[in-house]
């Protein structure tokens, strides 16, 4: 076992020292320190071209991945095993007063101590076994274990047969750009080391799931997520004659109503339940006030999958969108015969007919009947926006989908479906494959060397239940999978573009050996020092023991 408790405490309290919120330029200064930090070993002293500090690609920010590598001496192997981790972090508004104190863990725990805190956050607090600040859980502490690792294995690369790489990467916090950009050194070094990637061990931060749960988590795979958005269109109408159009606000409340919360919409496998899914932002698209009523608008959801695709993601919900627009039209026909009863005003009916087409049906449609001319106008109108770098991907793909509405022959009511978002994959990392069940049987051997030395339960479960960086190593969808995600994305070659076929020819089977502790993202960020210190770099080099040894 490493004695490395101390040692972990003050390179974890350096790391939130040096502030690097995602997108913002300590991101950048960051990795450049981490770079020169791991300069300064000797063995990268000896070997300078075993670290890289390299630049994001397809990225608006200046900012940067830090790669190393140290090869095993003990053996011939190619085998190569991955510690990776973000270095970013979220923002400190929530901090409030105590912003200058949020990456100063000491001082802020001095700070605290006058707050009023919930009792459990008080005791916590007291016992001395609990580091506060923004960062200390996620994941700064999970980047010093892996950090650590790196440096003994440096000092004892006679302990490998093969190799151990290291990537500490930017935007995970926001879209991933740094693991994306990461995919191609490691082909790289592939190419120039031979390094075959057998496994990769993630240490983000472990949260329990409810108040009495005392297990330590590890988890074998990743939750996958996608922005499913629907973009609205009604029939116009002023307010002095309300039942004469149609309100595209009235429908997305109702699609929000169908939707958000609905627990057919929680997908399970391996008996581990997604929550199911939350709007994320409701608008229309009216610049200003006026007296008639809105044209269009939109909705998207935060949506969360363990086993489902977004192929069968898109089909659920156009049946949901489907159900949604019929009970608003039924709803709003019961409305205007009762209007008509009270006002003595002549019923006309209403005529309104449910219309769900998805992005990439709706598009087909436009190609056949305006050809090239449709083609061309769009691609230059998506440069256009393009120029604008506030729009964010969201938000440029509502306007490609308003812009390409305004071709429609038929501009009868109707939903228009597709995905707006980064889309991150889910991870099952299983004994399917040879290096899936080594990975799985070293993991479990690990845990059951490792539970002897701590009092609370070290479980292990498939789904890391946030969005992470592994997300981008290995890939479980099939092309057809990815394709739906592509030709429903408007913003899909211009604004935002995945090369999801080099994930899956790297494949890597990867695992989650994260600190512990509550609150990430919130201003009580806090880490459980025994956990996060002593066991999880024991965990994590047990398994490469048992993978590399
Ligand atoms: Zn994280």
């Amino acid at each position: 076992m490493l004695t490395c408790r101390n040692d972990m405490l003050e390179l974890t309290k350096q790391l939130v020292q040096m502030e690097s919120i995602v997108n913002t330029k300590g991101e950048k200064a960051f990795a450049e320190s981490l770079y020169d930090m791991i300069m300064k070993m000797p063995y990268f002293k000896q070997n300078p071209s075993h670290v890289v500090l390299a630049p994001t690609v397809n990225d608006e920010r200046d900012r940067y991945n830090v790669m190393a590598f140290v090869k095993g001496t003990k053996g011939k192997s190619k085998e190569t095993a991955i510690l990776m981790g973000h270095i970013d972090t979220v923002g400190i508004n929530d901090f409030n007063h105590l912003k200058d104190v949020a990456f100063s863990p000491d001082k802020l725990m001095e700070h605290l101590l006058n707050e009023q805190l919930p009792n459990r956050v008080k005791e916590q607090l007291d016992s001395g076994d609990w580091l506060f600040g923004r960062g200390v859980l996620d994941m700064k502490s999970g980047l010093a274990s892996h950090l650590h690792l790196l440096k003994y294995y440096s000092e004892h690369p006679e302990e490998m047969d093969g190799n151990l790489v290291f990537i500490a990467e930017c935007d995970e916090e926001d879209s991933s750009h740094g693991i994306l950009s990461a995919l191609d050194i490691l082909k790289r070094w592939n190419e120039e080391h031979g390094f075959t990637y057998v496994a990769a061990i993630n240490a983000d931060f472990v949260s329990p799931t409810h108040e009495h749960d005392q297990n330590r988590y590890v988890y074998k795979g990743t939750i996958g997520k996608l922005l499913p958005t629907f973009f609205v269109t009604g029939a116009e109408t002023h307010v002095g004659s309300p039942f004469e159009g149609l309100d595209p606000n009235y429908i997305v409340a109702e699609l929000t109503r169908q939707i958000s919360y609905n627990p057919e919409l929680s997908n399970e496998a391996y008996g581990e339940v997604t929550v199911p899914p939350i709007s994320l932002k409701q608008s229309d698209l009216k610049p200003n006030y006026t007296v008639q009523t809105a044209l269009s608008s939109f909705v998207y959801f935060n949506f969360f999958i363990h086993s489902w695709s977004p192929k069968v993601v898109l089909n659920k919900l156009k049946e949901q969108a489907y159900i949604a627009f019929k009970n608003a039209i039924s709803n709003l026909e019961e409305k205007y015969e009762a209007y008509c009863a009270m006002s003595g005003e002549k019923n006309q009916g209403l005529f309104w007919k449910p219309r769900v087409i998805t992005y990439k049906e709706m598009e087909a449609q436009l190609v056949k009947e305006h050809g090239d001319t449709f083609t061309n106008y769009m691609n230059k109108f998506k440069k256009s926006l393009l120029e604008n770098k506030e729009l964010d991907t969201r938000l440029f793909s509502i306007k490609v989908v308003e812009k390409a509405w305004g071709w429609m022959n038929d501009k009868s009511p109707a939903i228009i479906l597709f995905y707006s978002s980064l889309y991150s994959p889910r991870v099952i990392t299983d004994n399917e494959t040879a290096k899936g069940k080594a990975l799985i049987t070293a993991l479990d051997e690990a845990i059951e060397e490792m539970q002897p030395h701590y009092a609370h339960p070290i479980v292990a479960q498939h789904f890391f239940p946030h969005i992470s960086d592994m997300s981008f190593v290995a890939l479980n969808d099939d092309n057809d999978s990815i394709e739906a995600v592509a030709h429903n994305n408007p913003a899909w070659g211009t604004k935002h573009i995945v090369n999801y076929d080099s994930i899956r020819e790297l494949n890597i089977p990867v695992i989650n050996i994260g600190p512990y502790g509550l609150d990430a993202h919130k201003h009580l960020e806090r880490m459980e020092m025994t956990y996060s210190f002593e066991i999880v770099p024991n965990l994590t080099k047990l398994v490469l023991e048992k993978l590399l040894g």
